[in-house]
């Protein structure tokens, strides 16, 4: 069983901030700033790809929900939101997570680095498959 789900089932502990019946909230043991909460489904689903259309509005609920509480309750200018699908893009715990960072005016933290714009026919590859 995966780390989250024994999160979920309560054998191990958390710094538990939000639960209702399809979504759990804690606190990310390894925070990128104050606050930094993780949003799971209680179900397991690996990536992004496999979570149901019908799971996917509660976890959009409950990011709104946090992303509020944190800029009221810790006084955040703002919030991130990331999620890391499959190990080429960060994926450690493959139980599907969203992070949700706040944001602070001057905190330091850095964006993603952008790169130089190219046409080409990897434009066409993507649609192929919409
Ligand atoms: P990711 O790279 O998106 O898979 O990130 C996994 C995140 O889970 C990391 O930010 C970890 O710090 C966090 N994490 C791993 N184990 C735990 C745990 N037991 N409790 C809270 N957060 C955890
Ligand atoms: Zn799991």
């Amino acid at each position: 069983m995966c780390i989250f789900c024994k999160i979920i089932k309560g054998e191990v502990p958390c710094g538990k901030i939000y639960e209702d019946e399809h979504v759990l909230v804690f606190l990310d043991i390894n925070p990128i700033s104050k606050g930094h909460c993780l949003v799971v489904t209680k179900e397991h689903y690996e990536t992004l790809l496999e979570i149901p259309e019908d799971e996917s509005i509660y976890l959009f609920k409950a990011l709104k929900k946090i992303g509020k509480a944190l800029m009221k309750g810790l006084k955040a200018d703002g919030f991130n939101i990331g999620m890391n699908n499959f190990s080429a893009a960060g994926q450690v715990v493959m139980h599907a997570h969203f992070h949700v960072i706040p944001r602070f005016k001057g905190d330091g933290l850095k964006h993603w680095p952008g790169k130089k714009f190219e046409e080409g026919d990897y434009v066409k590859e993507i649609k192929r498959f919409l």
